[in-house]
């Protein structure tokens, strides 16, 4: 079977082979995939199993051997009693195999390039993302290399290297880290290009065909009904954008009559597609990188800034921030429902507050909150936090 995929770029709409070691365009933009999906079959899921690739026509890899999975998605969705709010769920995507939502594109990247014949993946992360490759490569028998900023809490970083990643500490920010991977995939491309790989879940757009499913998978278990608005954690925005893309394709196909209001929480300290989005500005602009508890969406420039900006604009979706104290405060309220997240997935909920304040959101709405990782990568963090 042929791939007939392409890499189109999102800015000037140059054509690439999936083949490229490229992880962007020349010009600078992010690629997406073109590729058409089949229709989902909604009515024979109820025999499939369990996991993203109950969604198999939508997901772009060529032959089924190439499937790198360890069941992941098909997360619980339950309800959450908070304040004076009706119909608020929480999508509990921590309980994936690694412990973050992470999963759900990794396992449809690392199966791509398991399709392209990678033996050795590089990677940058600010945790979770790492210890998602570093899993999914370990069974596909790809070797792994990750690259994260020095302050990437210890928890993440054992992980990694319990799958046998070699992991790689960069002092600095984020953006660091990504710098340094990409000067080292720059010498693993001159020894051994055809077997070498640079695989950016931020840039990647088989990441995102992954993410996607958070989208059909809220969908499906609403009934293949719409929420009004779903809100989620937001850094380079891969939730947001893969999210987005879910609902454009159920929509496309039929089976839904409208897009959810995406609403995207930002750490306040680092908010620049939040700022970007209220100046009404077209690009974003990077911001300094400053400390935040919320370190799985510490983005001080994200990749695909204009795109989400675009995509906001469009579907009536928009950005809100978070002070840390409303991290805190978000986390423990979690803690009193038995949900034990670590705190970047915990922006959300004193969100709520505020957009409630400023009448963006009404009590009455079908509400789904995205938990996107869970509080035991974290737990070295969070111990002062909990009283003795
Ligand atoms: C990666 C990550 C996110 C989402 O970040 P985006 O870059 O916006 O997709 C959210 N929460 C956690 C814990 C993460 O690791
Ligand atoms: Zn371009």
């Amino acid at each position: 079977m042929k791939d007939k995929a392409r890499f189109l770029c999102s800015l000037c709409g140059k054509e690439y082979p999936i083949e490229t070691r490229e992880f962007r365009c020349n010009c600078g933009g992010a690629f997406k995939l073109n590729w058409i999906p089949q229709p989902i079959p909604i009515s024979s899921l109820i025999h499939r199993n369990t996991s993203i690739w109950r969604y198999r026509e939508a997901l772009p890899i060529v032959e089924d051997k190439n499937i790198v999975s360890m069941g992941e998605g098909f997360t619980p969705l339950i309800p959450f009693p908070y304040k004076d709010f009706k119909r608020i769920s929480l999508k509990l995507d921590y309980l994936c195999p690694t412990g973050s939502f992470k999963d759900r594109g990794v396992s449809v990247l690392i199966s791509k390039l398991k399709e392209l014949g990678i033996s050795q993946c590089l990677g940058d992360s600010s945790g979770n993302a790492g210890a998602s490759i570093a899993a999914y490569t370990v069974r596909a028998g790809i070797k792994c290399r990750i690259f994260c900023p020095a302050t990437t809490s210890e928890g993440k970083l054992i992980q990694m290297r319990a799958y046998g990643a070699q992991v790689t500490k960069i002092p600095g920010s984020r953006a660091d880290a990504a710098m340094a991977v990409q000067e080292e995939a720059k010498r693993c491309y001159d020894e051994d290009a055809e077997k070498c790989y640079y695989a950016p879940q931020t840039w990647n757009p088989y990441f995102l065909e992954g993410v996607k499913t958070l989208g059909f998978e809220i969908c499906e278990q609403l009934g293949w009904k719409v929420p009004d608005t779903i809100i989620c954690p937001t850094g380079y925005g891969t939730t947001y954008m893969g999210l987005y893309q879910g609902f454009k394709e159920l929509l496309e196909q039929g089976i839904v009559n409208k897009l959810p209001r995406l609403i995207g929480i930002q750490a306040e300290v680092i908010s620049p597609i939040f700022q970007a989005f209220s100046r009404k500005a077209m690009e974003v602009d990077e911001v300094p990188q400053e400390k935040t508890m919320a370190e799985g969406i510490a983005c001080a420039r994200p990749t695909r800034g204009r795109e989400i900006l675009e995509v906001a604009r469009l579907t009536g979706g928009f950005f809100e921030i978070v002070s840390e104290k409303e991290i805190l405060e978000g986390w423990k309220e979690l803690n009193r429902q038995g949900i034990y997240v670590e705190p970047t997935s915990a922006v959300v909920v004193k969100a709520l507050g505020r957009l409630a304040l400023k009448s963006l959101l009404d009590h009455r709405e079908n509400i789904v909150l995205i938990l996107t990782s869970s509080g035991l990568k974290a737990t070295e963090k969070l111990s002062g936090y909990v009283n003795a």
